[in-house]
């Protein structure tokens, strides 16, 4: 199984030029994320995601994990990377330090959690989810849910959100876990959940539930849910956990990939009622889960970019190794060429890289404009940072999480047989990655959300200002000239595809919801396709410029962002025509065959 070695020049890159990490440092409160501290930060976390927790990947595959007695056994080697985790501080980077956390911008975290999930993405799930917990008691827990908030920003408890039930899954107004209140100002909580992540474990003392429950009397559908921090151990009065709360893992599931993270099948007051606390007001559930949600979107979005990252490393390893006939413009005679050297494969393992460097600038592009939103001194910047965040979260999500996959499937076959069977681990990276365009929202779900309700934001002026920034891109790439003039026209041509679509989807909306919905994963698809070209496009000009200049001191570094950007636009950017004539294409096709003869 090849090693995973943390590209910290890529990810360097993409901090400085996409997240915009030199103003980043200027933002009230982040003044200590200079490129210095950041650039240490980076290398020293890099060991720990090469040399501790990447090597327990295939063997937490292989193992998985077993419920034994109500207690979840964790795969060899996790118990000790975890605590590597905690005791080095890693798991609250981006947390405000008034938590305990770090208070370091979110793309800096973003640039840790790319490494620890593809070093790992199993295990990684875990700090992934307690911090969406942190999030959610740090906006809406009060001196109640101080202790394990406390626990969770180190890491030394672990948080879970409990959402999904057998009935309630897209639609959590569905949602039947009762809670019913007690004199002594607790609650009690009561129902089954499913498919939780990391809901048993033996990693840690206790475990933080979240769980979405309805109230006596409460409105029906989600207006009615309310959340409770449902620990599974109770605290002592001084603070030590110890009885167990009436909260019991019946289950863990049997799963497609990601096996070393356990997914749970959770009962809840089967005893007479788990001992929980409000957190937030009643009927205000939804909206506090809601608040982690663009980060915890943000996290899947980079699963798919890590996990392509690290079947990328796998799938180029193998195509200098593996020797197979004569590649086409090599010396006759000379031997059977590393498949490498096969036009074919060449654009496999190009198309990956491509695609790897426009997914990771969108990722930390995103997270440079949540930070923005979060820290930004001027009301007004902060408010249109909000807007264009809303408008990227579901392409980051669903954008990064398709490609994931896809891009674990050309990994695999670059390994041709090798990649079908287990032995070299390309084969797990594609299990691993196809969960993630079905959780935290489905891929279908977020597309539908981004053309009924972010599109339409302001009147289509949140997408028209995005439009307005592509065009001028376009225009400058051209103008330059050279090598980047095709990048430039085809850019144009795409942005032009893209604006045809969302007119057509502002036109058609009002009237017609469900023809827009019909084309709405093209027209997501579309979306993610053009703005990573133009992120390429936008470095490559900057890139172009400095080499003119000459005196470069990694001069083949900068060319190569020339020769990505420009294959990236010759191969990607003209299959926007297609996409756009996808999203208009309207609701009357896709009925066209009757369910009875599907
Ligand atoms: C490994 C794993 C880990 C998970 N971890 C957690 C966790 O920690 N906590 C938690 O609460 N949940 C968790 N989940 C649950 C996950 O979030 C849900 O599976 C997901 O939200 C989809 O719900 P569902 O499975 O009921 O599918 P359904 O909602 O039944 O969807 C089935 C299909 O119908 C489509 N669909 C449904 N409704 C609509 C609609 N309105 N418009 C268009 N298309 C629609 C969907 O896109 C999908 O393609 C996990 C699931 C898995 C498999």
């Amino acid at each position: 199984v090849a090693d995973y070695s943390a590209p910290l020049d890529d990810i360097t890159f993409a901090l400085v030029h996409h997240a915009g990490l030199a103003e980043l440092a200027e933002l009230p409160g982040y003044e200590h994320a200079d490129a210095e501290v950041v650039s240490s930060l980076l290398m020293e976390f890099s060991k720990l995601a090469g040399e501790v927790i990447a090597p327990t990947n295939a063997a937490g595959d292989r193992q998985g994990v077993h419920l034994e007695a109500g207690i979840v056994r964790t795969p060899g080697g996790f118990a000790d990377a975890y605590r590597q985790l905690v005791d080095g501080g890693w798991l609250a980077v981006d947390v405000a330090e008034e938590y305990g956390g770090a208070g370091f911008p979110v793309a800096v975290a973003v640039a840790l959690e790319e490494m620890r999930t593809a070093a790992n993405m199993a295990l990684s799930l875990c700090p992934m989810l307690t911090h969406g917990a942190v999030e959610l008691l740090a906006a809406y827990g009060d001196d109640t849910h101080r202790p394990y908030l406390e626990k969770l920003v180190t890491g030394e408890w672990t948080g879970t959100m409990c959402l999904t039930e057998p009935d309630a899954g897209s639609d959590l107004g569905a949602v039947r876990a009762a809670a019913t209140p007690v004199e002594d100002g607790t609650w009690r909580v009561s129902g089954a959940k499913i498919f939780i992540t990391w809901g048993e474990h033996d990693l840690a003392e206790n475990i933080v539930h979240l769980v979405l429950a309805r109230t006596p009397g409460a409105p029906a559908g989600s207006k009615g849910l309310s959340c409770f921090l449902v620990p599974k151990r109770a605290l002592d009065a001084d603070g030590t956990p110890s009885a167990r709360n009436d909260v019991t893992c019946i289950a863990v599931e049997d799963k497609l990939g990601i096996h070393a993270s356990p997914t749970c099948v959770l009962s809840f007051g089967e005893g007479g009622g788990a001992v929980g606390y409000l957190i937030g007001e009643v009927g205000g559930g939804l909206r506090a889960m809601f608040t982690m949600m663009n980060r915890a979107r943000l996290s899947v979005g980079v699963e798919g970019l890590a996990i392509a990252e690290r079947a990328y490393q796998a799938a180029r390893a193998h195509a200098v190794e593996r020797r197979q006939g004569h590649a086409l413009g090599t010396e006759p005679g000379a031997g059977p060429s590393p498949i490498v050297e096969h036009a074919d494969v060449r654009r496999m393992l190009l198309t990956m890289r491509a695609r790897i460097e426009a997914m990771r600038a969108l990722v930390y592009g995103t997270a440079g404009v949540i930070d923005r939103s979060r820290a930004h001194p001027d009301a007004t910047a902060r408010v249109a940072a909000e807007e264009r965040v809303r408008l990227l979260i579901p392409v980051v999500k669903s954008w990064c999480t398709d490609l994931g996959v896809e891009l674990a499937s050309l990994g695999l076959q670059v390994h041709g047989g090798m990649g079908y069977v287990e032995e070299t681990g390309a084969a797990q990276h594609y299990r691993d990655a196809r969960i993630a365009p079905i959780y935290e929202g489905t891929n279908g779900i977020q597309a539908d959300d981004l053309v009924r309700r972010t599109v339409p934001l302001a009147g289509g002026a949140v997408v028209g200002e995005v439009l307005d920034e592509l065009r001028a891109l376009a225009e400058a790439v051209t103008g330059a000239g050279g090598p980047l003039e095709d990048v430039g026209v085809r850019l144009g041509e795409a942005v032009g595809a893209l604006a045809r679509a969302t007119r057509w989807l502002l036109d058609v909306l009002p009237e017609h919801p469900r023809a827009a919905a019909a084309g709405s994963s093209a027209y997501l698809r579309l979306l993610g396709d053009v703005l990573g070209g133009a992120a390429l496009a936008r470095v490559a000009l900057a890139t172009q410029a400095r080499l003119a200049g000459g005196l470069e001191p990694d001069a083949g570094f900068l060319e190569d962002r020339v020769a990505v950007a420009r294959f990236y636009a010759a191969t990607v950017l003209p299959l926007a025509s297609g996409l756009a004539a996808a999203a208009t294409s309207g609701d009357g096709l896709v009925f066209a065959v009757p369910f009875e003869r599907l």
